[in-house]
């Protein structure tokens, strides 16, 4: 094992021989979790704002606007998110993804990506970067956000009819076709494949399905279809919202035959397909039907520095005062959080049923503080 890492005890080498022969890219440094989970991913928000009030993840009967938001004193700084990143490394994070609220909103954003490019994992790789944007910003910041040193990118959009995609952001002003123009002048500045995330919600947008579809065929650009989540405690969820992966896969293989793609890369939360006829690849993210748990080797990042180990949780741990601490050197800190993941056993998906209908569930953080 590489000396520079700090003596941290890994005394599980069988454990992780199990996800090499899944190829799962599992450094030997990285932590288990109690389901022998690896940590290789952290997701970061880095504020709580958002210039959307999407139903689905920030109405705005709550985030009304004289709702509080976090002020920027109290938002983790550049250098202290670049410190718990180099530390995270260590404990086997090889891929970083900036959320929010609405990441492009953060200023200067560029600069912490600059920052996070200059770190490499004790095998010396540099870190997967990516971001997660409503695109509302995007065609004014791609360039920047490529120079800076991003990998990827993706873009939520639930709709290219303007009514429906107002209904779905909670918003009038801002149109579908700014959102493209995001995407097509990200595409120009090389931030290829861009992956198109859209939130399916039977009384909504259902009847966007099609049309989304043929928008991106044939782009590079890869359509996701995201089965309508309980996150938080605002959205009012209904299972009745909710249409099924499937139902959307028989209702495109109708007109456009799929293949699916066996792809045994752990922690990727979408399912891969194809279209048969070449047009490229589409994905399914199924978190109400066809739960991943058991390959999530995610941790989320609160803009205050809170870590929380589910996007379903309701308590986080506090790096920021561990951070700020100064009697606690990095070996410090990453043994100290290290254990937080150790003890790890989070897969509410798997048991969403039982949670909802037999418990009372505490409250659950909200997506927009943590980032889906
Ligand atoms: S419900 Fe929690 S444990 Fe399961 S996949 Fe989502 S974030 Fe991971």
């Amino acid at each position: 094992m590489n000396q520079s890492i700090f003596p941290i005890n890994f005394p599980h080498s069988k454990k992780l021989s199990k996800y090499k022969r899944l190829n799962v890219s599992v450094l030997d440094h990285s932590v288990l979790d109690k389901k022998s989970r690896p940590l290789n991913y952290l997701r970061i928000s880095v504020l709580d704002q958002c210039n959307f009030r999407c139903p689905h993840c920030m109405p705005d009967e709550i985030f009304h606007k004289n709702y509080i938001f976090m002020k920027n004193e109290n938002l983790l700084s550049f250098n202290e998110i670049a410190r718990i990143v180099r530390i995270f490394s260590k404990l086997g994070v090889q891929k970083i993804r900036l959320t929010g609220g609405e990441p492009l909103l953060r200023k200067n954003i560029q600069e912490l990506i600059k920052v996070l490019t200059c770190i490499r994992t004790p095998s010396g790789k540099p870190l997967d970067i990516g971001l997660t944007t409503n695109g509302s910003l995007l065609a004014q910041k791609a360039f920047i956000l490529k120079k800076a040193g991003l990998r990827n990118i993706t873009v939520s959009l639930d709709a290219l009819d303007p009514k429906i995609f107002s209904k779905m952001i909670g918003k009038q002003k801002i149109t579908p076709q700014t959102i493209l123009n995001g995407i097509e002048i990200a595409k120009k500045a090389g931030l290829m494949p861009i992956k198109i995330n859209m939130v399916v919600r039977h009384s909504i947008n259902k009847t966007e399905i099609l049309s989304m579809v043929k928008k991106f065929r044939h782009t590079g650009n890869i359509l996701r279809f995201i089965e309508y989540m309980d996150v938080g405690n605002t959205n009012n969820w209904d299972l009745n919202e909710v249409i099924p992966t499937q139902e959307i896969i028989n209702f495109i293989e109708k007109k456009y035959p799929l293949i699916a793609l066996n792809d045994s890369n752990m922690g990727r939360v979408a399912k891969r397909w194809k279209y048969k006829d070449g047009g490229g690849e589409i994905g399914f993210i199924s978190s109400i039907t066809d739960a991943f748990c058991s390959g999530c080797t995610r941790a989320r990042l609160s803009p205050d520095g809170k870590l929380f180990t589910c996007l379903f949780s309701s308590k986080g741990y506090d790096l920021r005062s561990d951070l700020r601490n100064q009697n606690l050197s990095d070996e410090d800190l990453a043994n100290i959080w290290s254990k937080i993941w150790k003890l790890r056993q989070d897969n509410y998906s798997e048991k969403r049923n039982v949670i909802r209908n037999f418990s009372n569930p505490d409250q659950k953080i909200e997506m927009s503080y943590i980032g889906g």
